[in-house]
C-alpha cells in the first residue's frame, strides 16, 4: 500500500476504499481512465469512467459495445469511501488528472500531462495534494522544448519551402493528440492538407467535439491526386513504409515529437527533418507541476523516473519511483509520445 492508500497491484493502480482502477493494464470491474492513448486506455473492463470532452475518442479505442461513464471536468463523485474528480492535464483532448480524497487527505494522479499551450485542449489545472503520482516521460534536465509557435513557424517554413520545390511534405505525428495540435497551427495559405486515414478519423473526432482545425482531406481521396505535389500530409509514424511512401514520387519526410531533441533518433527515424515538438511536458514543466502541488510524497512513473525522483530527493522532498508498466521497459525512443 502506498503512502497515499492506492496500491500497486499486477493489474494496475487501485483505489480500495473506492474500488476502481486507475488506467488499468488488464480487465478490471471499474476503470477510470486519464485519456485516450493506447497505453492507458486498454479494452475488457467492464465499465469505464472518463472526462467528457475525451468520451468519444475512449469510445473509439475500446469499441462501440465498451460502457463508457463521462464527469465534467471539476465535478464531484462520491465513490465508497472517496470522492473522486478529474481535472484537465492539457496532454490531448479529454486528458484528465485524476484528484482522490479521503478523510482529507488528497492524492492525485497525473496521467499524462503538458504546461505548454495547445489549441486543441483544455490547459493543465495546476493542482495542491498530498499524495501527487507524476509521469516523468521526460523527467531529464535536457529536455527543453522550443515554444509553440517557433516550431510552428518551423514546420511551416519547411512545408513552404518542400513546395517550391515541387515536394510533396510528408510529417510523421502520432495520430491521437499531436496531429491536431499541429494541424492546428499549420498555414492552409500554403497549401492543401493531406492525411493517412489514421489521423483522418481522428481529427473528425476533434471536429464533432467542437475543436477549429484547418481543413483536411484524406490522401486517397479521388480530387487529391494531382494536389499532392505542394501539399502537407500528416501521417502516423506507422505508415513510413515503402507501399504507403510509394504515392509521393518526390518529398521530404520529417517527424514531430520530444525525441528529436536527442541526437541520432532523427537518423533512426530515416527523415529529413526532426521537429521537437511533444505532448508530455518538458524537465521544467515537470518540476514546476509537482513542485507547486505542495505534495509531501511524490510517485515517479515512465520515462526517467529514477533521475527525476533522485533529483527531488536532493532538493528534500519525498521521491521514489513506482513501476506501473505491465512488461519490461521498451527502448524509450520508441514509446508512445
Ligand atoms: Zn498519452
Ligand atoms: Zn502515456
Amino acid at each position: 500500500m502506498l503512502d497515499s492508500g492506492l496500491q500497486i497491484t499486477p493489474k494496475g493502480l487501485y483505489c480500495p476504499e473506492g474500488d476502481f482502477y486507475i488506467d488499468p493494464v488488464q480487465p478490471v470491474p471499474r476503470a477510470v481512465i486519464t485519456h485516450a492513448h493506447a497505453d492507458h486506455a486498454r479494452p475488457g473492463s467492464r465499465d469505464y469512467l472518463c472526462a467528457m470532452p475525451g468520451r468519444d475518442l475512449l469510445q473509439a479505442r475500446l469499441g462501440a459495445a465498451a460502457r463508457i461513464e463521462s464527469m465534467a471536468y471539476g465535478d464531484r463523485r462520491q465513490i465508497g469511501g472517496v470522492t473522486l474528480s478529474l481535472h484537465p492535464a492539457g496532454h490531448i483532448l479529454g486528458s484528465a488528472q485524476i484528484r482522490i480524497e479521503r478523510g482529507g487527505r488528497v492524492s492525485v494522479v497525473s496521467g499524462d500531462y503538458k504546461t505548454d499551450p495547445d489549441p486543441t485542449c483544455t490547459p493543465l489545472t495546476p493542482l495542491t495534494c498530498h499524495h501527487f503520482i507524476s509521469e516523468s516521460t521526460f523527467g531529464l534536465p535536457i529536455f527543453k522544448w522550443p515554444a509553440y509557435e517557433t516550431v510552428m513557424a518551423e514546420i511551416n517554413a519547411w512545408w513552404a519551402a518542400n513546395r517550391d520545390e515541387g515536394l510533396t511534405s510528408v510529417l510523421f505525428v502520432y495520430a491521437l493528440g499531436k496531429a491536431q495540435r499541429v494541424l492546428a497551427g499549420l498555414d492552409p495559405a500554403i497549401g492543401p492538407i493531406l492525411t493517412h486515414g489514421a489521423v483522418e478519423k481522428v481529427t473528425a473526432t476533434y471536429r464533432n467535439v467542437g475543436v477549429a482545425l484547418p481543413a483536411t482531406r484524406h490522401v486517397d481521396a479521388p480530387d487529391t491526386a494531382s494536389d499532392r505535389t505542394g501539399a502537407l500530409v500528416l501521417a502516423p509514424p506507422s505508415a513510413h513504409h515503402p507501399a504507403w511512401m510509394r504515392r509521393f514520387r518526390k518529398r521530404a519526410t520529417a517527424f514531430a515529437s520530444g525525441w528529436m531533441r536527442i541526437r541520432g533518433h532523427r537518423r533512426r527515424r530515416a527523415v529529413d527533418r526532426g521537429f521537437v515538438i511533444s505532448d508530455h511536458s518538458d524537465w521544467e514543466g515537470l518540476v514546476a507541476t509537482v513542485t507547486r502541488s505542495g505534495a509531501d510524497w511524490i510517485g515517479l512513473t515512465h520515462g526517467y523516473a529514477a533521475e527525476m525522483a533522485r533529483w527531488l530527493q536532493d532538493q528534500g522532498h519525498t521521491a521514489e519511483v513506482i513501476d506501473l508498466s505491465d512488461r519490461p521497459a521498451p527502448d524509450r525512443g520508441d514509446r508512445l509520445e
